[in-house]
């Protein structure tokens, strides 16, 4: 009897070891082309992503065409936090003025499965938490992290602004100092940290010295996230992802950003994460992938209307599929996609509406079920004649989507 006791007991305390707890930190460091991190020398974030990789990444959405997006900076953090380009989540410059919260945030989503979990805000941007969370609006959920460490920048006396903008290192420093500080006793279960200090840098001087300085300054940061996440690993029994990443890359000079050119559009995106995905290492992913990629770590799943709508891929487990495209002729739809993981059936739905945008639901019709290897397939649309059309694959291992325009 006794022995059956301590067997069950060690069995589930057994099993329960064994399952590590998943937690998330992103980091969001402003405004630093991919050229950047390849030449400036940045020990502790080769050190934080020794295991996993920093991998060219790209911002902007697909140039000239209908999910191109600005590079600017909340246009790109509300890219990643919703997997997204701007013709969904509606934020096309800093005002922000009406996000479409429709398109939930990986905060939302993490939160609505999990709502005991918590999550927190290191920022030195307030309208992160405020308006692209969203914790301002209804329509959002007024979601609101249980950690805020945010808003300094309009302490003006703690933090005394300078014109050269010298005041946001002192900013993302304190940030950095809280972050560390909360996860090392608390370890929240998402956290995103955001710093300002190198676009700043970067507005004011363009490349050179100051912006060698401020990623001197973030290298610092990243070291002290690096020393804390090694430290929950040690002595808790928890399984960390990092992901480090910026929202644009800059002109020529360094000055600017905003633009389609090559140097603003590439990035970056650096993790600790060693099972990082084939599509990671071989394809070039984007901002848009960061969220996905988290809500697979984390165990969200993501019900399938909402899922209908991600425009981001997985960077880990499996995918079956990328980069849908489609044209249409004598109608004729004429669709095609790159398989990765080549078994099993791709679902193809179409809807000619677009209420998810307002709130509402699209009438999917399932048109076609075929092999996701097939990489290619033709859709007699005639019996749906619209100037509009969405398209979706649903597979194994992920979805894609794609709209089209009829002239
Ligand atoms: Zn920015």
């Amino acid at each position: 009897m006794k022995f059956k006791f301590v067997f069950i007991f060690l069995l589930i305390f057994g099993f329960s070891f064994a399952q590590k707890q998943r937690k998330v930190v992103f980091v969001i460091a402003d405004g630093i082309p991919y050229d950047q991190i390849l030449t400036h020398k940045m020990p502790n974030l080769q050190k934080l992503a020794k295991s996993g990789g920093i991998f060219e990444a790209y911002v902007g959405g697909e140039k000239n065409g209908y999910t191109e997006t600005p590079t600017i900076s909340a246009v790109g953090y509300n890219s990643l936090l919703t997997g997204t380009w701007a013709n969904k989540h509606n934020v096309w410059d800093n005002d922000i003025k009406e996000p479409n919260h429709n398109y939930w945030n990986v905060f939302r989503f993490f939160k609505t499965q999990f709502p005991e979990k918590k999550i927190g805000i290191f920022s030195t941007w307030e309208d992160n938490r405020t308006k692209l969370i969203g914790q301002n609006y209804a329509e959002a959920g007024n979601l609101k992290p249980d950690f805020i460490f945010d808003g300094y920048e309009k302490d003006e006396k703690t933090f005394p602004h300078d014109e050269k903008g010298h005041f946001y290192n002192k900013i993302d420093d304190f940030v950095m100092g809280k972050a560390v500080e909360t996860i090392k006793k608390s370890a929240p279960d998402l956290s995103w940290i955001y710093l300002e200090y190198t676009d700043e840098m970067g507005h004011q001087f363009g490349d050179g010295k100051e912006f060698d300085h401020a990623l001197d300054e973030l290298d610092k940061r990243i070291g002290k996230l690096d020393e804390t996440i090694k430290f929950r690993e040690k002595n808790f029994n928890e399984e960390w992802l990092v992901i480090i990443t910026t929202d644009h890359g800059r002109d020529i000079k360094g000055y600017h950003h905003g633009s389609q050119t090559n140097r603003e559009r590439n990035t970056w995106i650096a993790t600790n994460f060693s099972e990082m995905n084939t599509y990671f290492r071989v394809q070039q992913p984007a901002i848009i992938d960061i969220t996905p990629t988290i809500l697979r770590f984390l165990d969200v799943e993501i019900p399938q209307e909402k899922q209908f709508e991600i425009d981001g891929i997985p960077l880990i487990g499996k995918v079956s599929a990328i980069d849908l495209n489609a044209k249409l002729k004598d109608n004729q739809l004429e669709i095609f996609w790159i398989p990765i993981e080549r078994i099993g059936f791709a679902n193809i739905y179409i809807s000619t509406t677009n209420n998810f945008k307002n709130g509402g639901k699209d009438e999917y019709q399932l048109v076609k079920k075929i092999p996701v290897d097939d990489w290619h397939t033709t859709i007699d649309v005639s019996k749906m004649p619209s100037n509009f059309y969405k398209i979706v694959l649903e597979m194994p291992y992920n979805m894609i989507n794609r709209w089209i325009f009829v002239k």
